[in-house]
């Protein structure tokens, strides 16, 4: 059975002179237990909606939207959330603070919080840093305590939104690499928003490439099928590239041309 079902899922927006925007229109998509999916397309075309849509932060307008089966309708632990930005770290509780935050809420005592918080601080690579504060970490570390933080929870299911994107292209490199080695390990589900095609074949099971906005739906599903190493040295790698390219950037012409007339 798939793990997330999205139906002919549509999201409007209604502006404040009470003019209706469609986001997202009949956008459908199946996802399985354990992939690594990453969604492609031009600024603007209902990405971020799409994620915020299964993250449960939004209702669809219409369609049916499910998770293992049952209606998503509204946030949840299952579902781990990973912004761009840092500014969703609080930048007074330290990094092991940060990441224990939620399991406090939930009520679990200190000892057990603090250990599993540390076991993952370990698996992104931050042992030694637990101390420090947002403000004392790297771009790159911080988005390290983003994951760690969505990781003690222990979801099913990792949303992440252009997560890399503020990132040198040094510490990406380093980061999609890392993230990589922690879907394997933690059998994780990712979801995992990108405008870099590059990011979506590395990291990808499959990657899906949206129509420009309005209305962006899900335009073709690439399945990305390079064992090993993932680098242009492939020809695999290369092949993929450009057909994937070609669909993306006949949707960011679309969407030039729409923001011309
Ligand atoms: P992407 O992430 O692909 O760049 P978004 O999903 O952020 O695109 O936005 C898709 C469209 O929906 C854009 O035109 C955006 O302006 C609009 N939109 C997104 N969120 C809202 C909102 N809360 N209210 C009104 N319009 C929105
Ligand atoms: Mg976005």
């Amino acid at each position: 059975m798939s793990l997330i079902t999205l139906s002919g899922i549509g999201k409007s927006f209604r502006s404040r002179e009470g003019r209706s925007w469609v986001a997202v229109a009949d956008f459908n998509l199946t996802i399985d237990n354990g992939e690594f999916y990453c969604l492609l397309g031009p600024s603007g075309c209902g990405k971020s909606t799409v994620l915020s849509l299964l993250a449960g932060f939004t209702q669809p307008t219409t369609g049916r939207l499910e998770l293992a089966g049952k209606p998503i309708t509204g946030a949840s632990r299952d579902r781990g959330v990973v912004f761009q930005g840092d500014d969703s770290l609080y930048p007074w509780l330290t990094a092991l603070e940060n990441v224990e935050f939620g399991l406090r809420l939930r009520g679990i005592p200190q000892k057990e919080r603090r250990e599993r918080a540390m076991e993952y601080l370990e698996l992104v690579g931050l042992r030694g840093q637990e101390d420090k504060h947002p403000t004392e970490l790297s771009g790159g570390m911080k988005q390290r305590v983003q994951i760690a933080r969505a990781l003690a929870n222990e979801p099913k299911i990792l949303l992440m939104d252009e997560p890399f994107g503020a990132l040198d292209a040094q510490t990406r490199g380093g980061m999609q690499a890392e993230l990589r080695r922690i879907w394997d390990k933690m059998k994780v589900t990712v979801v995992f928003i990108t405008h870099d095609i590059d990011e979506a074949i590395v990291l990808a099971t499959r990657v899906g490439v949206m129509t420009a906005g309005p209305g962006g739906t899900l335009k073709k599903t690439f399945p990305v099928e390079i064992p090993g190493d993932r680098t242009r040295a492939d020809p695999r790698y290369v092949a993929l590239y450009d057909q994937i390219h070609t669909q993306v950037r006949e949707e960011v012409l679309r969407a030039a041309t729409r923001r011309a007339a």
